[in-house]
């Protein structure tokens, strides 16, 4: 995703460009049933993806705009409520089938004449003063004068631009499901911190909520293996009925969770974009929005270095990119490294002061804007 949308910003700025995908995205079909991945894309993106051309598209297919957010934690009782109305906006964003926003950027990449090389997986490459040169597994030859690594969390592209990762193992796995619930979801994304971790409820388009319930690796292998009925029980259990009772779910599905940040965004003629350079937790649905500011903010400063002549693939025009980005991303990634700290640790008088601590917040509404509109990426 974050790969295609840097492809086509930097197509619509100009720039020659091709894109080596090891595999093309899965055709979406309106008649097809939700898929099991999805995300909440922060306006931010939805804006971005607009200037692409692509979010009417997109927007006009299937997407479910939500309007209240509900975090409140198992323990203590506390809760955080966000309300677009009370920001002045019509939504907090909008929950989108990862395949929906994949396949329609990939269509429009072929719409605008991009050199598509699919499947293609890259051996090696090359870095000369000027040039940077691809060889592909099928033999065939690429040069360019810059390349943009895409290729997810576990990049092996940035390994050999000698990129360094940090982070953590977050030793749990995001189990993913479709449920219907008892009562309707109310244009609603709840989210309730437990002991175990984090279970979300995402409101989708046809009223079922998708789940994205954050766990210990053995305790997600065990909530993997339960028939239907025991899923839903156990899943309505860990969101305190808050829908009432879990009635159905499609089949699971499950990801493992790392905290990880490369040390550089940009080495030589490489620059990294998305989950290559920053995979962060789930709980607050930020990962492909923050890809997504990195393909923002690269089109932006590459089409300005060009724009006034210069070498956009010169190492002080990319060290701009990653000093910005970098910065940025890192700040998000250990707040969100943080939020997961704050509500893994039991202890009772921890747990009362946290609940404290949220009460508090969600009574000042001005803090509580600025949080809305940072992870809206209006800040
Ligand atoms: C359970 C879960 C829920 C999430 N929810 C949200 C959410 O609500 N909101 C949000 O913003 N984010 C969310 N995220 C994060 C989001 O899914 C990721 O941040 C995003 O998908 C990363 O996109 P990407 O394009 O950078 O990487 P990827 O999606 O990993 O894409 C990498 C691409 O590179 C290709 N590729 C890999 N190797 C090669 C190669 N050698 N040659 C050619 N091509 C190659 C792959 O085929 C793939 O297309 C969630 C993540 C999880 C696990």
């Amino acid at each position: 995703m974050v790969g295609a949308a840097c492809a086509l910003a930097l197509v619509r700025r100009g720039f020659a460009v091709a894109l080596l995908e090891a595999r093309e995205p899965a055709t979406w079909n309106a008649g097809d049933p939700e898929d099991l991945r999805v995300i909440a894309l922060a306006p931010s993106s939805a804006r971005l993806l607009d200037e692409l051309g692509v979010w009417r598209t997109i927007e006009a297919s299937r997407v479910s705009p939500y309007r209240h957010m509900r975090v409140w934690d198992g323990a203590s009782g506390a809760e955080l409520a966000f309300d677009a109305a009370r920001d002045g906006r019509a939504q907090l964003g909008w929950i989108v089938e990862n395949k929906l926003v994949a396949r329609t950027l990939w269509d429009a990449l072929g719409a605008a004449g991009v050199r598509r090389v699919c499947p293609s997986h890259v051996a090696s490459f090359a870095q000369r003063d000027d040039r940077i040169t691809l060889e592909l597994d099928e033999g065939e030859m690429l040069s360019a004068a810059l390349l943009v690594i895409a290729d997810g969390a576990g990049s092996a592209l940035r390994e050999q631009a000698g990129i360094a990762v940090r982070g953590r193992d977050y030793h749990q796995r995001a189990v993913v499901a479709h449920v219907a619930t008892e009562r309707a979801h109310e244009a609603t994304a709840w989210q309730r911190f437990t002991d175990e971790g984090p279970i979300a409820l995402l409101p989708l388009a046809d009223g079922r909520s998708s789940i994205v319930w954050s766990l210990p690796e053995a305790r997600a292998r065990e909530v993997l293996a339960l028939d239907d009925g025991a899923f839903c029980e156990a899943a309505g259990i860990a969101s305190d009925f808050r829908l009432g009772r879990v009635t159905s779910t499609t089949s699971r599905a499950s990801f493992p969770l790392r905290l990880q940040i490369a040390e550089r965004f940009a080495a030589g003629r490489c620059v990294l974009v998305g989950d290559a350079a920053h995979a962060v937790h789930p709980l607050a649905g930020q990962g492909a929005n923050l890809g997504l500011r990195d393909v923002a903010e690269l089109a932006s400063v590459l089409g300005e270095a060009r724009d006034a002549g210069r070498d956009f693939a010169a190492s002080h025009v990319l060290q701009r990119y990653a000093r910005r980005r970098r910065s940025e991303g890192t700040l998000d990634a250990r707040a969100l490294d943080a939020i997961e700290r704050m509500f893994a640790w039991q202890a009772p008088t921890w747990t009362a002061m946290r609940g404290f601590g949220m009460r508090a917040v969600d009574a000042i509404e001005p803090l509580k804007r600025r949080l809305s509109a940072h992870a809206a990426g209006l800040t």
